[in-house]
């Protein structure tokens, strides 16, 4: 019983903890962000512009209904999962005391400095580091075979929702919280050692101030059908929910583009920057072929281990291979 009440409110908590992504305040901003683009953008009445936004039958399609499930299943195997991860309390701390191991680095060694100095670098890097470990993650998860298996599950969704965000291989989720928890680690561990006691965040409701602003100005809506696009100078910095549902295209062009997650500025240094479209409608999903069987819970879970089983046997094969030339090189050099 104890697991059961555990559980909805793991669930629960998703949707009123403001450090969540689909915080319902959060999703309330979105919907009026999308009604006052489509009333003054696409010139939309009112009417029109409320079925658009809750199209039934995007939020009801095979896709959606698999993201809903796919949600409340990893959520469960979080739950079983998370206490057997190391947390970011014992990174902190063994990064603590190997800062003490380095001899250009000296405890409280920047003390003196004003606290709202450091409150504000603070929250800057952490924030910072947060989002290019995200970049970073991501990008692997596309280059990575074994990674992309995994990967794909979030990429197989046809339709986006802002449940789409949870629609994630639990093994992705694993490679996820780990970054979370090394990310913050790194952030709070340097501050401590560099600055004393006095280090802080800056937040709004509980969240840190960037991660609050980066949810009212829509995160939601990088995960749905409505294509806002941004400035063109402007999705240099900040990743616009139309360059988010380009990432998600199927088409050549677009793919391994877009991987930031708030900030643009990854993309855009490292070369896999593009600017979002005007389209009709873009094409979602992974391949032209791909069959309703992608939605499938049983092919979501399973086919990503079968793929990283054959990658492997086919390394395997292939180092076989090289290990056989060889010998016969040798023999044949020690014969001559
Ligand atoms: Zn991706
Ligand atoms: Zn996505």
């Amino acid at each position: 019983m104890d697991y059961f009440f555990d559980y909805t409110s793991q669930i629960t908590n998703q949707f009123i903890d403001p450090k969540k992504r689909v915080f319902l305040f959060y999703i309330l901003i979105s919907i009026l962000i999308a009604t006052a683009w489509f009333m003054i953008n696409k010139k939309l009445s009112f009417k029109k512009t409320l079925i658009k936004i809750f199209d039934k039958k995007i939020f009801f399609s095979k896709s959606a209904k698999s993201d809903y499930k796919i949600f409340l299943i990893n959520q469960l195997i979080m739950m079983i999962v998370s206490p057997f991860l190391i947390t970011q309390l014992t990174i902190a701390t063994a990064l603590y005391f190997y800062f003490h191991t380095i001899d250009w680095l000296s405890a409280g060694m920047f003390v003196g400095i004003a606290k709202i100095y450091i409150i504000l670098s603070f929250t800057i890097f952490q924030f910072t580091i947060d989002d290019f470990s995200k970049y970073i993650v991501h990008r692997f998860m596309h280059k990575w075979p074994v990674l992309w298996a995994l990967h794909k599950v979030h990429h197989s969704a046809t339709v986006l929702t802002p449940m789409t965000v949870f629609r994630t291989h639990p093994l992705e989720g694993i490679i996820f919280s780990l970054r979370s928890a090394i990310t913050q680690a790194i952030g709070i561990s340097l501050f401590f050692y560099l600055f004393g006691n006095s280090v802080d965040l800056y937040t709004v409701l509980g969240a840190n101030v960037f991660v609050f602003l980066f949810n009212i100005l829509g995160s939601n809506l990088r995960h749905s059908h409505i294509g806002i696009r941004y400035w063109k100078w402007l999705e240099y910095i900040l990743i616009s929910p139309a360059q988010h549902q380009l990432h998600h295209s199927i088409a050549k062009e677009h793919h391994d583009k877009n991987f930031g997650a708030a900030l643009a500025v990854w993309d855009w240094l490292f070369g896999s920057l593009h600017h979002s479209m005007e389209y009709e409608t873009l094409k979602l999903g992974i391949e032209k072929n791909q069959n309703e069987d992608s939605h499938d819970l049983k092919t979501l879970y399973i086919n990503p281990f079968l793929e990283i089983r054959n990658y492997f046997f086919k390394l395997l094969k292939i180092m076989k291979f090289k290990i056989f030339n060889l010998k016969l090189k040798k023999r044949y050099l020690n014969e001559n």
